[in-house]
Formats: C-alpha cells, sequence, structure tokens
C-alpha cells in the first residue's frame, strides 16, 4: 500500500514536472532550395510552430549570406566573392571576406592532408570535365592535360593580412564544391546553437549536421543510402552532436556508351574517380568530415581508411566498385543499438 502511495506521489511529481512549464516538445521540418544549389533540410524539436519558423527563418538568412560568398557561378552587387577571384585570374588580387580567407585556408589543409586528392584548385579540370559530359562527351586526353598546369594549388595566394586572394594565372579558377557545404555546417552549427536550436538536425544537402539529441535523450538516426538501390538503406547509424556526410556515385553522374562517369574528378589521373560507389565519414567536425568524404571517394579503400584510422574523432565506411564494404576502426559503434 505504501508503495502504492509513493509511486502516486512520485507519478504526480513527474507529470507536473512536465506539464508544469507546458511544453511538450515537437518535430517541425521545412526545406529550401535557395543555397549551395541543392536541397536544404531543417527539422527540430520545438515548443511551437512559430518558435521553430523563426530559427529556420534565420539560419537560411545565415546560409543565404554564405551561398553568395561562396559563389562560383554568379556575382553579387556589391560583394566580391569566390567568382570574384575567378575572374580576376592572372590580373589582381581581389579583397575579400575573412570568412573567403578561412575556407581556403581550411582547403589548402585539406590539399595537404589528402595528398592533393581533394584540390580546390582544379577549377579547370572539374569545369573541363563538367562541360563535355553536359555535352554527353567525354573530353579527349590533351584537353585535360593541358588543363593540368592550371590546376596546380601553388597558383593560389591568400594573404592573411591584406585579406586578399589572388590566382596567379588567366584561366585558373577555385570550385569549392567539394569543402563549402560541411565548412559552412560547421558555422551554421555554432549560429543554431546561439539563437536556441538545441535539438534537431540541419542537412546541408547530404552534409547531415546533428545537433543535440531527441527530447527523450535518444541519439539521431540517420540512414545511409545503398548505393546499388538508393530506395533502401544499406544502414542506419545512431549520432548526436555528431555530423554523417556522404560523397556517392549516384546522384550526380553521366553515363555514355553504358559507362558511368561521376562529378568527383581524380587529379591524379584526370578522369572521374572509380575505385568507390559510396563514402560516408562521421565526425563532429562537418567541414572534416565533408573534404573526407570527397577524398576517400577518389581514394583507394585502403589508404582512405588508413587515413582516416589516423584521425581522432572521425570514421568511415567505404562502399567499393565491386559493392564491398570497409569500415574504419571504429565505425561500428555507431551502428549498436540503443538501449
Ligand atoms: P557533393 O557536393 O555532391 O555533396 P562532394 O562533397 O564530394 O559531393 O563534392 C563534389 C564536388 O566537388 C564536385 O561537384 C566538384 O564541384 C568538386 N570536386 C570534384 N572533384 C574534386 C577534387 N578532386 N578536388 C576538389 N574538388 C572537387
Ligand atoms: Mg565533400
Amino acid at each position: 500500500m505504501f508503495k502504492r502511495i509513493l509511486s502516486l506521489i512520485l507519478a504526480t511529481i513527474l507529470c507536473f514536472g512536465i506539464c508544469s512549464c507546458g511544453n511538450i516538445q515537437k518535430n517541425y521540418s521545412k526545406t529550401y532550395l535557395n543555397v549551395f544549389d541543392t536541397a536544404t533540410t531543417i527539422s527540430g524539436y520545438f515548443n511551437s510552430e512559430e518558435q521553430f519558423e523563426n530559427c529556420a527563418e534565420k539560419i537560411i538568412v545565415f546560409l543565404e549570406k554564405y551561398h553568395k560568398m561562396f559563389d562560383i557561378y554568379n556575382n553579387y552587387d556589391k560583394m566580391n566573392n569566390i567568382k570574384t577571384i575567378n575572374d580576376n585570374a592572372g590580373v589582381k588580387p581581389v579583397e575579400v571576406d575573412s570568412e573567403i580567407i578561412n575556407l581556403l585556408e581550411f582547403s589548402k589543409k585539406v590539399y595537404n592532408l589528402t595528398d592533393g586528392a581533394v584540390n580546390v584548385c582544379a577549377g579547370p579540370l572539374i569545369a573541363k570535365w563538367k562541360l563535355s559530359l553536359e555535352k554527353g562527351e567525354i573530353p579527349n586526353s590533351s584537353e585535360i592535360e593541358n588543363a593540368n598546369e592550371l590546376n596546380s594549388i601553388s597558383n593560389l595566394v591568400v594573404d592573411k593580412n591584406n585579406n586578399t586572394v589572388f590566382l596567379k594565372q588567366k584561366g585558373c579558377s577555385i570550385d569549392v564544391g567539394a569543402v563549402a557545404k560541411g565548412f559552412v555546417g560547421e558555422k551554421v552549427k555554432i549560429f543554431a546553437k546561439s539563437i536556441g536550436f538545441e535539438k534537431g538536425i540541419i542537412n546541408l544537402g547530404g552534409n547531415v549536421v546533428t545537433i543535440g539529441t531527441k527530447p527523450n535523450g535518444n541519439k539521431f538516426s540517420v540512414g545511409i543510402a545503398n548505393p546499388d538501390d538508393t530506395t533502401k538503406n544499406l544502414y542506419t547509424v545512431n549520432v548526436s552532436d555528431e555530423s554523417v556526410v556522404t560523397s556517392g556515385d549516384y546522384e550526380r553522374f553521366y553515363e555514355i556508351d553504358g559507362v558511368k562517369y561521376n562529378h568527383i574528378i581524380n587529379p591524379k589521373t584526370y578522369f572521374p574517380a572509380k575505385n568507390n560507389k559510396s563514402v560516408t565519414i562521421i565526425s563532429n567536425d562537418v567541414a572534416l568530415a565533408d573534404a573526407l568524404s570527397t577524398a576517400l571517394f577518389i581514394m583507394d579503400y585502403n589508404d582512405g581508411l588508413k587515413l582516416i584510422n589516423s584521425i581522432e574523432n572521425c570514421e568511415a565506411v567505404v562502399v567499393d566498385a565491386d559493392s564491398k564494404v570497409h569500415f574504419s576502426k571504429e565505425f561500428k559503434k555507431y551502428l549498436e543499438l540503443e538501449d
């Protein structure tokens, strides 16, 4: 009897605890198509739809600012962006926002870390492939190799003191497609928390940034697509305050004479990467995860996983060209079921 009364009192206290603030958090979600030429989905747990909308709106305004700065295709009024740097290749240094300097400094580090696999100066090579594939053609080898000397990272001169960037040769161009979304993901994570976005997921075109946990304390489950059948998940990983980033050959590719050519170019072969079908990286640093997912997609899985195993707080799963799956040392901890 005493036990029953005690449990009744406890239940009342517990119920009061939850109900007194009147705040049962619900999940709200919204998708935007206006930044980084991809879909951005913001979903979070909030006390009201109004609170969510307010936060999501601020986040998308924040992302728009970065989208414009890192745009390689369009110029904007009263703003020097990456396109302005490319337009002035071989002409003059361009004064830019310090965030562009930070992105390019980060990109140089990534170049060294990945032994040149991720090279933001490979703009001419990437553009050549894009243009040819869109016409259903394969560029001839002399065209690609001619573009090669323009792709050297040494053409990129970043002057931190004067906030300027200069591409030394005419015809050079920067392509930040492999690193920009992750770099911005890291920024938006901090911004989102600062405006009260405490639990949720921001998915920047496949760069999945998780913030906190679900209201019940459980981690978020993120699906990793099977590259051979993208309607199915290969794995579901459980993460909190970590990011999950995938580079794959199944979303952006062209098929010519039965051969698939994807959008990630191996700077060493001058050809689209073909060692792997997909790579997923999990890390608490989404900028690094984005850069490394592109790098491992290019590299042989053995070399790639060796690199991952040497980096703290970073795990990977690689599906190679034969659909064989390879894990980094501790990846499997993310597959464990929660109790
Ligand atoms: P996605 O942008 O599809 O999520 P990635 O993060 O892997 O995938 O980046 C791919 C993009 O990176 C390409 O569309 C291209 O703009 C750029 N890119 C392709 N190959 C390279 C490379 N070797 N180094 C740097 N950037 C690359
Ligand atoms: Mg990437």
